[in-house]
């Protein structure tokens, strides 16, 4: 056994002072990713800070083109929204095929962003749709944002706010779900916006979720499911596992793309 003592910040300053007072703090917010890993003793914090009752970090703010997320919106809330459905129908979709209904109702945006787990489906709907992180202290583009497998560019007590991307003009998501939890197997995120294409995939790369910058050109000279006829992904950066070989997710990525491209092409 090991001792945790929880605390219920009040507000993002009251988290600061709560985390700078521990001796190993961590956040959780739907606790769908860290009670488990408690439960396994993959992590034993010593404070757990709970910000789930920290007043403005949930809700999604559509503005025009430009649509914000609190980091404590969950699947759920994303999955219901109408507006987000017509801002962008590939995020609201993705919410709604994220796990399970108990997961959907406890996780939060804000939770997938920090963990940046490399099945998880956001990375790749954020770093296609080149988001914006916000921060307690600071501002980041996706690109800069997702740095490896479990990791990012958070600093120690650094807590996510929201996140903010400007609407595509096309965009559509294809993920080929692990049957038992539902994360991305493979997941392929295609957007078409002022900016050119982004392609970006979770579930595949070794290093957690990359862009696919080959495709992006292709799709950039003819946004259609055609353009990738013949493209290949090397197996060399892939992860490999107990789910699939690096060849299968290789030949994955190249099969959700061409499906995100052609659902987004026919939205
Ligand atoms: C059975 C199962 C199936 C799942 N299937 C999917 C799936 O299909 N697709 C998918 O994308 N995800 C899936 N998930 C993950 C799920 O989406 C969780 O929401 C996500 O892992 C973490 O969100 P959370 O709010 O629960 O974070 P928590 O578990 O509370 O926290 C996770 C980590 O993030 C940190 N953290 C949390 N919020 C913040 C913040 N605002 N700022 C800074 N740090 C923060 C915590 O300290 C912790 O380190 C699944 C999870 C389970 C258990």
């Amino acid at each position: 056994m090991y001792q945790t003592t929880y605390h219920r910040a009040s507000s993002l300053e009251d988290a600061a002072k709560l985390h700078a007072g521990g001796d190993d703090p961590k956040f959780v917010a739907g606790g769908m990713t860290l009670i488990p890993a408690m439960k396994t003793r993959l992590s034993a914090p010593s404070d757990l800070i709970d910000l789930r009752h920290i007043d403005g970090m949930k809700g999604i703010r559509i503005s025009g083109q430009q649509v914000e997320i609190g980091a404590l919106t969950t699947h759920a809330d994303l999955a219901q929204s109408k507006e987000l459905e017509k801002a962008c129908h590939s995020l609201h979709y993705m919410a709604n095929h994220v796990g399970d209904p108990l997961v959907r109702h406890l996780g939060t945006m804000g939770g997938c962003v920090a963990n940046n787990d490399p099945a998880q489906d956001y990375p790749a709907a954020l770093l296609a749709l080149d988001a914006t992180i916000i921060t307690t202290s600071r501002e980041m583009k996706a690109d800069d944002f997702f740095t490896g497998l479990f990791e990012t560019a958070l600093e120690e007590g650094e807590i996510v706010k929201a996140v903010r991307f400007t609407a595509p003009d096309q965009c559509g998501y294809e993920k080929f779900r692990n049957p038992a939890s539902r994360y991305a197997m493979t997941g392929v995120f295609v957007a078409k916006g002022a900016g050119g294409v982004r392609v970006a995939v979770t579930g595949a790369g070794d290093n957690g979720v990359y862009r696919e910058t080959e495709m992006e050109e292709k799709l950039a000279a003819n946004f259609s499911a055609d353009a990738l006829e013949g493209v290949t992904v090397s197996p060399s950066n892939m992860m490999s596992d107990i789910h699939a070989s690096a060849e299968y997710r290789a030949n994955l990525v190249v099969v959700m793309a061409k499906r995100a491209v052609a659902k987004a092409a026919g939205h």
